[in-house]
């Protein structure tokens, strides 16, 4: 059966951290369009393959691991900057696995594609929409990644919203805009990721104080009081 074609940076074969609740295999796709300075894969940027995993040998381990585990998580870099995760995605639903995908939404068009066939989204919000580039280093980026987030909690795919705070990239002013603006696209599911720096794109970017990220998360429990807290950043690798 011919398979997907996708240029991967990475495959982690188990994962109970990628999609909370689930024991997930995950694949880190290659690519991705904005260049946010505390990103934690940088070797995942650019498009060609960082990696020596390909495609038909994760569908082949993952016809093995049928019974064993629930589902696929496509992570990045950006999957849904590669024209193949339509078809990827189809061949791991096909085996019977639930699908999850980590996106920052660059592509509304592609992540429509594939909306009807996830489980549910971890989507990376990085700052209020008309300050992105301010993080992303791409101008218009807020735009594109609006447009992903109304689509997501339209389609009802299950989701998780989460931002990454560092006090050189998003101020605490900032953040309560961007509160706000969530608030009033009806998002209800919300995490505040500490930032760490080591290994990062930006190699000056300070350590940021990790006491902060819980001071901020209780600043927002007006607007989501269920708010979570991670350390982890959302794009490290395993
Ligand atoms: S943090 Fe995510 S969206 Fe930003 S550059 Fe890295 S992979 Fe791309």
């Amino acid at each position: 059966m011919p398979t997907a074609e996708l240029r991967l940076g990475g495959f982690v074969s188990l994962s109970s951290c990628d999609w909370p609740g689930d024991l997930a295999a995950t694949v880190f796709c290659q690519g991705c369009p904005w260049r946010c300075r505390y990103c934690h894969n940088p070797h995942l940027l650019g498009t060609h393959p960082s990696g020596s995993v390909q495609w038909p040998d994760v569908v082949e381990l993952m016809r093995r691991r049928v019974g064993l585990l629930d589902g696929m998580v496509f992570s990045g870099g950006e999957p849904t900057l590669q024209s193949g995760l339509v078809a990827a995605i189809r061949e791991i639903r096909a085996l019977g696995f639930r699908v999850g995908l980590h996106t920052a939404g660059p592509y509304p068009d592609r992540l429509n594609a594939v909306l009807p066939s996830l489980d549910w989204i971890a989507f990376d919000v990085k700052a209020p929409f008309g300050d992105y580039a301010k993080v992303t280093a791409v101008s218009g980026s807020g735009e594109h990644a609006k447009e992903s987030l109304r689509a997501v909690i339209a389609s009802g795919v299950q989701y998780e919203v989460r931002t990454t705070v560092h006090p050189q990239l998003l101020g605490s002013r900032d953040l309560f805009v961007l509160a706000d603006s969530l608030d009033g696209m009806g998002v209800t599911h919300y995490t505040l990721q500490g930032c760490r720096v080591d290994g990062c794109l930006d190699r000056t970017l300070a350590p940021a104080p990790p006491e902060q990220v819980t001071v901020l998360a209780e600043g927002l429990r007006g607007h989501f009081p269920h708010i979570k807290i991670a350390i982890r950043n959302v794009d490290q690798e395993d």
